[in-house]
């Protein structure tokens, strides 16, 4: 059985696989964004932000040739 949560950009619901866990990246199919869970009871979403966080760890290796 399928959980279902409010988008928090659109407010649309979204069906969420009972054995989501926090971590898990979920899609919202209305407005195409994709959300983090931060926590299963409650089910709660997270609007993922690509370059706007600096919590987030980035491990991309992205050197740069220093001659
Ligand atoms: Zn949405």
């Amino acid at each position: 059985m399928n959980k279902k949560v409010k988008c928090p950009e659109c407010k649309s619901e979204i069906e969420v696989d009972s054995s989501v866990s926090v971590g898990d990246i979920e899609q919202c199919l209305n407005c195409d964004i994709e959300l983090k869970v931060v926590s299963v009871i409650p089910l709660k979403l997270e609007i993922m932000t690509c370059n706007f966080s600096d919590d987030d760890e980035m491990d991309e290796d992205d050197e740069e040739n220093m001659d």
